[in-house]
C-alpha cells in the first residue's frame, strides 16, 4: 500500500487544459475559482504548516489541471515557489496531476530537477471510442507510452480512470481496469462520473444523450474493478469525487455523486463474499458471519442493506457478524454459532 501522507493540496483548475472534456468543470469539482500563483503556493505551504504535526514533512499536490501543458515558465515558477521548503523539510515530496499527451522526456526530467516524485496521470479510459466522445484529445496509446515515461523515469505513478462515461459500457471500464494492471501503477483513483452544472455532459444529458451513469450502477461496477485492482496488489488511493460544498448544494446534477461511495463499494464486495457463502441448506437459518476486526459496518451494509437483501434473498431468521483477525476482505460463515 502506498503510506498516507500529509497533504497540502493547491488547485490550478484548469491550467494547461488545451480544451475542456464534456465533463469536467474543475472550478466546481475543487470548488476552486482561479488557478494558484506562486505566492499561492507559498501561502498554502505555510498555512499546511501550521497544521501540521512538529517534525512530519508534507506533500505538496498540484490538482485539477494539466501541470506538465502549462508554459513551461509557469511550471517553473510554481515549483520554484516550493523550493525553500522542500530544503527545509516543510514538504517532502511533490505530486501533480496531467495529461497524458503532455509528457515527455524533457519535462520529466524537469519535474525531477524540481522534487516532483508523484505524476498522476488522468487517463479516464483506454477505449478509443470513449475518449473521442469525451473530447479528451488523446489516444489509448499516449496513456500507454506516458504511463511507461513516467515509471521508467522513476517516478511514482498514479493513473486515474472514470467510469460511465459517454460512449462507456462496464466492460469497457473493466477492461481499462485491467489494462492498468498492465501498466503497474503504484495507485489508482477510480472517479465514476458526475453530472457537474453547466457541463457539455450536462447539456448532452439535458437532451437525452447521455444515461445518467447512477450511484447503483457505479458500486456494482466500482465493486468489480475494485477486485481486479485488489488481485492485482495495486491500491486505490480514492474512489468517487471528494465532496465539495458547491456539489453537495446543486452543482452535481446527476450521476454517481455520493459523500460514502468508497464505503458502498466496500459494502457491496463484502454482500458479494457473504452470498457466496450461502447456499440453499441455510434457507431459514440464523446465520452468523466472521469478518475483520473493524469491518462489522461494511459487511451489515449502509441502513443494513446486506443484511436485508441476504435476509430476502434466503429467507434467513436473522444475520450476525463477529470481528475476527482475519486478512481484509475475508468472511467465513459460521454455522452452529
Ligand atoms: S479532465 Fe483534465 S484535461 Fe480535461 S478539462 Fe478537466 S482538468 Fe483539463
Amino acid at each position: 500500500m502506498t503510506a498516507r501522507r500529509s497533504i497540502i493540496p493547491v488547485f490550478v483548475p484548469h491550467l494547461g487544459c488545451p480544451h475542456r472534456c464534456v465533463f469536467c468543470d474543475q472550478r466546481r469539482i475543487s470548488g476552486e475559482e482561479s488557478p494558484a500563483r506562486p505566492e499561492d503556493v507559498k501561502k498554502a505551504i505555510m498555512e499546511g504548516r501550521a497544521r501540521l504535526p512538529e517534525g512530519t514533512g508534507a506533500t505538496l499536490a498540484f490538482y485539477g489541471g494539466s501541470f506538465t501543458a502549462i508554459p513551461v515558465s509557469e511550471q517553473e515558477a510554481l515549483l520554484e515557489a516550493a523550493r525553500p521548503f522542500l530544503l527545509d523539510g516543510t514538504i517532502k515530496d511533490i505530486r501533480l496531476s496531467t495529461r497524458p499527451d503532455a509528457i515527455d522526456w524533457s519535462t520529466l526530467e524537469r519535474l525531477k530537477h524540481y522534487g516532483v516524485r508523484t505524476v498522476e496521470l488522468g487517463v479516464q479510459s483506454m477505449d478509443p471510442e470513449v475518449l473521442r466522445l469525451t473530447e479528451r484529445g488523446h489516444t489509448p496509446f499516449d496513456a500507454e507510452n506516458a504511463a511507461k515515461m513516467v515509471k521508467n523515469a522513476g517516478f511514482e505513478l498514479i493513473l486515474q480512470m472514470m467510469t460511465g462515461l459517454p460512449g462507456d459500457t462496464p466492460e469497457k471500464s473493466l477492461t481499462t481496469a485491467r489494462k492498468f494492471t498492465e501498466l503497474r501503477p503504484d495507485g489508482v483513483r477510480v472517479y465514476p462520473t458526475v453530472i457537474v452544472r453547466d457541463t457539455p455532459l450536462f447539456d448532452l444529458w439535458r437532451a437525452g444523450l447521455y444515461r445518467e451513469h447512477t450511484v447503483e450502477d457505479a458500486v456494482a461496477l466500482c465493486a468489480e474493478i475494485s477486485e481486479i485492482f485488489d488481485a492485482a496488489g495495486i491500491p486505490i488511493v480514492r474512489l468517487g469525487l471528494n465532496p465539495t460544498e458547491d456539489l453537495s448544494h446543486g452543482d452535481a446534477v446527476g450521476g454517481a455523486y455520493h459523500p460514502a461511495l468508497g464505503e458502498l463499494v466496500l459494502s457491496r464486495r463484502y454482500l458479494a463474499r457473504e452470498r457466496a457463502l450461502l447456499s440453499e441448506r441455510d434457507r431459514g437459518a440464523a446465520v452468523t458471519f466472521a469478518v475483520p476486526r473493524g469491518r462489522t459496518s461494511a459487511a451489515t451494509g449502509q441502513k443494513r442493506t446486506n443484511v436485508e437483501t441476504l435476509t430476502r434473498e434466503y429467507g434467513l431468521k436473522g444475520v450476525k457478524f463477529v470481528e475476527r483477525d482475519m486478512p481484509e476482505m475475508s468472511v467465513e460463515a459460521l454455522r452452529g454459532v
